[in-house]
């Protein structure tokens, strides 16, 4: 008999959603490696055994055991890319969007996401982290178990500094696995308007080494879920913040200091952003609503995770959405996040942005949930630590109330996920 802490059973299915080779490409996105009265056991917060339920109560001594009859048993979803540590908020901004003014248009005024710098560089370390802690715990209850989060608040070496310590923190004190990305190049701070370059030098010159130096890394390699780049580096690249030439400067100073690579590309303009994400091979490329095709067929040679971002198109109205369809039949692999950001996507469910990519960029139900899982956790560099219900992975495991995985992407507007199991433990139990 195999002792196991907890064995989950009777799963009318279990999404097993097993890549072992990578992340899923192509036709096996759609694959989901249903298991039908599916069982998964649990020891030590990982996964010990998976497959029939009769095959493990046969072999699998619990100490807790849940029925999950009825409903469907998955990976926690990995959410690759947010922007959820942030003080204040911008409803007022977006009444002015829908009476008409644009996203670029505000933020040119100096308003927009210089909004949230200024929030963000009063608040306090503790201010942010309580802001922050509440969304965290939203995301779990919607069963995201593991995120990216990015600086890019602070735009100066105190405050970005300020938010690498409130992800750490937050990190450590919350449930949630964090994975922290160095965005100092999200905007050109009020301080440095009109001379982005500058600003550019100083991000390079004087921010990366200080939030690379020693002490950090050590804290960071101690707490945070271990994973192949100390952590990462984006940068905004687009009409209006940075060129091509710029971020491909970051990027490669970056790349030199031992950080993994990602870029904010084409969200609203095509620029070139998604050829340099190839020529530098980043972990990901986010956004990419303008991506023209000869750009997807460079990233599908490489190993880059596209990661979409429906929820943004959707939170700023808009009616052009990333063509998922190109980059999955030209074989990139697609991941889905949130974005959550308090500008362009106040949201913490990847079950609405699930329902959205099936409706607005044509991804099947079961690509979406490969997007949301497997392929989220490569676009992070954690593939090999979650995403899958696969021996020897982190136990982030959810149940939904709900018969088959296709209702996961049919409804929408409500919580579906009833239990969410965390590093083996329940962290959420509803009936
Ligand atoms: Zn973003």
């Amino acid at each position: 008999m195999i002792q196991a802490d907890l064995l989950v059973h009777s799963a009318a299915q279990l999404l097993t959603v097993a890549s072992p080779e990578g992340p899923k490409r192509g036709e096996e996105m759609g694959e989901l490696g249903i298991i039908e009265d599916g069982a998964v056991a649990i020891k030590d917060g990982r996964i010990a055994m998976v497959g029939k339920t009769e095959e493990l109560q046969g072999q699998v001594e619990a100490e807790e055991q849940i029925d999950a009859s009825g409903r469907v048993v998955m990976p926690g979803f990995v959410d690759p890319h947010t922007h959820v540590v942030f003080a204040g908020s911008r409803e007022g901004e977006f009444e002015q969007q829908i009476r008409g003014a644009t996203y670029m248009e505000i933020m040119a005024r100096r308003g927009g996401v210089m909004n949230t710098v200024r929030a963000t560089r009063e608040a306090t370390l503790d201010e942010l982290i309580a802001q922050s802690r509440k969304r965290l715990d939203t995301m779990l209850a919607y069963g995201t178990t593991t995120a990216e989060v990015k600086t890019g608040y602070g735009l100066d070496i105190e405050n970005e500094l300020k938010m690498l310590e409130a992800i750490r923190i937050l990190d450590r004190t919350h449930p949630m696995d964090l994975v922290p990305t160095f965005l100092g190049a999200r905007a050109v701070p009020d301080e440095y308007a009109g001379r982005p370059g500058e600003y550019l030098d100083f991000v390079i010159e004087e921010m990366l080494p200080r939030v690379t130096k020693e002490e950090w890394r050590t804290i960071w390699e101690k707490e945070m879920p271990p994973h192949r780049s100390l952590f990462f580096c984006d940068v905004y690249c687009e009409e209006g913040l940075f060129t091509v030439e710029e971020a491909r400067r970051l990027l490669t100073a970056a790349k030199d200091l031992g950080l993994g690579l990602k870029i904010h590309a084409d969200e609203f303009s095509s620029i070139g952003g998604a050829a340099l994400a190839a020529e530098l091979e980043v972990t990901s490329a986010d956004h990419l609503v303008c991506t023209p095709p000869e750009e997807i067929e460079l990233l599908a040679k490489t190993d880059t995770v596209a990661v979409l971002l429906p929820g943004t198109s959707f939170g700023l109205g808009r009616r052009a959405y990333a063509n998922a369809r190109a980059f999955i039949s030209a074989g990139v692999p697609v991941a889905l996040a949130t974005d959550i950001n308090p500008g362009t996507c106040w949201c913490e469910s990847m079950q609405f942005i699930i329902a959205l990519a099936c409706r607005q960029m044509g991804m099947t139900p079961a690509e979406a949930i490969s997007a949301a899982t497997i392929n989220a956790a490569h676009a992070i560099e954690l593939g090999g630590e979650g995403g899958s219900l696969e021996v020897g992975k982190k136990a982030d495991i959810l149940i939904l109330d709900i018969p088959n995985y296709s209702h996961l992407a049919y409804r929408f507007g409500v919580n579906l996920v009833k239990t969410v199991i965390k590093g083996g433990k329940v962290v959420k139990r509803s009936a």
